[in-house]
Formats: C-alpha cells, structure tokens, sequence
C-alpha cells in the first residue's frame, strides 16, 4: 500500500499556542513541555520512556545534527537561541497558526519569531480569562450579562478569527440553560470567594456566560473551539465527553456558530467524529502534538476521523504550546499519519488517489482556511 504524499502541503494549525522562554539548561522544565502530569515523580523518571518523547528526540537530533540524546539536543537547541523558532516553522511548512492569545499568559514570545520562519498568525479569543476580567466588575447578573455581550459584540473587529471554552476544565461540557435567581447566586458566591477569587468553578454562572458568548457567535458567524477529553489533571475527562454539548448542538438560537471540537476529542474520538458527521456545523480537531501520543494511537484517531467524519469536517492542529518543537513535530507526524491513512482508503478503493491528495489539502489547510476566513 503507498502513502498519499503530502510532504509539500504548506499548512494551518488551526489550534496552538504561544512560546515562552525556557530556563538555559534546565532538563525538568523541558521534559515537562512533553506531558500533562504536573507530577515531579513522572516528569522526572517517565516521561522519557514515553513514544511521543523518544520520537521527538530522535527526529529532533536528526534535524540538528546532533546525538539522539538529551543533553546534546538540548545543547544544540540552545546554541541556535530564538533562531530556532523560524528554523522550525520553515521546516515545518506552516503557513499560518491561529494562536489561543489566552494561553499561556505572563511572559510570550513575539509572533516576529514565526513570521521569520514564514508563517502568519491569526488569533482566537479564549472566553474563561474574559469572564474572569469582568467577573469582579460586575456585581449584578444583567449586569455582567450585557458587559459580557458588550464584550463580544464584534469580535473579528477586535483581531480574533474564533472563540474558544475551556470549560471542559470547570465544570464540563454539559452546557444549559440556568435559572436566572441561581445565576445570580452563583455570581455572588463566586464574588464572595476570597482567594484572589475568580476562576470561574459555579457552573450555572460558567454556562450563563456561555451562552451569552454563544448567542453572539451564532450572529456573527464565528468559530468556537472547546476543549474536548485530554488535558492536565485539571481536566475531569468524565465530563470532557463530546456528547455532553448535546443540548447547545440542538438548540437554534446558536446555530450560526460552527463548532470546532479540539484534541480528536481523545479519547472519545468517534464520539467527536459522529457528531462531525451528523450536525452541519460541527467539525473535528485532528490534533498531532497534544494528546502526546504514539505514532500508532494518532493512525488510529486519525482513521476513525476519517471513517466517521467528511474529510471536510476535520481540521489540522498540533495544539503546540510553551516550545516550537510540539508545532514543528506535529506538522510532520500529521502529514505523515494522514498520508498513511488516506493511502488506505485508495487501496480500498474508496478514494482515487486525486480525491485522497485533494482531502490531505483540505484537512491540512483549506477547512481551517475557509472556516475562519484566514487570507479573506
Ligand atoms: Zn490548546
């Protein structure tokens, strides 16, 4: 069976993150870019063993020319300073990333460092830090209420392709309607809380906001990304079931928003692949850095994707956060596991090798084109 070679298809990573800098040297801190345990133990002693890690060193040493081990890659890595950033994203034939600006926050590197290596950016907006800002402001529902869609009223006007929730990480994805009265008293528990207070964990005051920030992407047609499934221990991956959006999927009023459900929805993968291929504005995130995962396990997502969804509901990402090493990996792991994948299907005759090349490019860069309007 021969591969569908999309080697030359220049990319959009539809879902990542910015760089921060990394402390000179400091093995822990980089091996913990390389997993979601915040455990010392695991970033210590295994996460060294994992596939996504031997594979990243391996590839990493070669593209440096440079022992395949920690310290002579991390050595390498650091003679070439912030050069390496282009370095990368050149090699990685990435045309545009469309950043999460709310993620990580403090010290950023600047966008000049991808523009050197050839790509634009573009930006999504992440609601949590906003509710967070206008939390404290507001001490009556309404009036949060119309701050919130105050806000949001033109989002492209203020620089953002798309909206992104986190609120797989709060309170899940069951995501309804509230009394008004609990609201508002949730509003005030959250105010009332005195550790610096307002990570938003009330879930009647999460999902109100949400819905306001709904209710304003469905009128002005913008993307909204939710985290689905994988993450840090943060993340109740109970309540990170795709499923669970099944009331904001059927309901209307929101059904001017395309939804964009993130991470393959590890590990509910055809879960998220069913409701791509059954709700018109529901697409799938393919996304190749995070979850860290081994070649075999993203041939696997990939090929449910694939077997579920339209190839043009799927999305290319890598989710690349804190170094470029995450968005330059997952650019040529995604390339390579699409390739292999859609090579399957012309060997089974679903697809002929024209039709299977053209869904690489639309799944690699022309959906996430069109859906945020990138070059528009
Ligand atoms: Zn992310």
């Amino acid at each position: 069976m021969s591969e569908v070679d999309l080697a030359g298809v220049p990319l959009v990573d539809q879902h990542c993150h910015g760089l921060v800098p990394l402390p000179e040297g400091d093995l822990i801190a980089w091996r913990a870019c390389f997993t979601e345990s915040r455990d010392e133990g695991t970033r210590r002693d295994h996460v060294t063993t994992s596939l996504c890690y031997r594979r990243l060193l391996g590839s990493l040493a070669s593209f440096l020319g440079c022992e395949p081990d920690e310290e002579a890659v991390l050595e390498a890595r650091s003679r070439l300073g912030r050069g390496l950033v282009g370095r990368l994203v050149a090699d990685a034939g990435i045309q545009t990333l469309v950043l999460d600006r709310g993620f990580p926050i403090g010290e950023v590197l600047t966008d000049d460092l991808w523009r050197a290596g050839g790509a634009d950016t573009a930006s999504l907006l992440r609601l949590e830090p906003l509710m967070e800002r206008l939390v404290p402001a507001h001490a009556s529902w309404p009036e949060l209420r119309a701050a919130m869609a105050a806000a949001l009223r033109d989002v492209r006007g203020q620089g953002y392709v798309g909206l992104k929730s986190i609120a797989a990480y709060r309170t899940g994805l069951e995501i309804r309607p509230w009394d008004e009265e609990e609201v508002a008293r949730t509003l005030a528990a959250t105010r009332r809380r005195p550790d610096g207070p307002y990570r938003i964990e009330e879930k009647p005051l999460l999902d109100a906001l949400l819905l306001v920030a709904l209710g304003e992407a469905s009128r002005q047609g913008l993307p909204v990304q939710f985290h689905v499934g994988y993450g840090d221990v943060d993340a109740d991956l109970r309540l990170g079931n795709p499923l669970h959006l099944r009331w904001v999927l059927q309901e209307p009023r929101y059904r001017g928003a395309p939804i964009v459900l993130l991470h393959h929805c590890y590990p509910y993968t055809r879960e998220g692949a069913y409701l791509a291929a059954v709700h018109e504005r529901v697409h799938l995130d393919l996304s190749f850095g995070i979850p860290f995962l081994g070649l075999a396990e993203l041939e696997a997502c990939a090929r449910a994707a694939l077997a579920v969804a339209p190839s043009s509901k799927l999305l290319y990402s890598s989710d690349g956060v804190w170094v470029p090493e995450l968005h330059w990996l997952a650019a040529r792991d995604g390339r390579r596991v699409l390739g292999r994948v859609l090579g399957e299907c012309v060997a089974w005759g679903e697809l002929r090798l024209g039709e299977a090349e053209a869904a690489g490019v639309a799944i690699l860069r022309d959906n996430a084109s069109r859906l945020y309007g990138l070059g528009a």
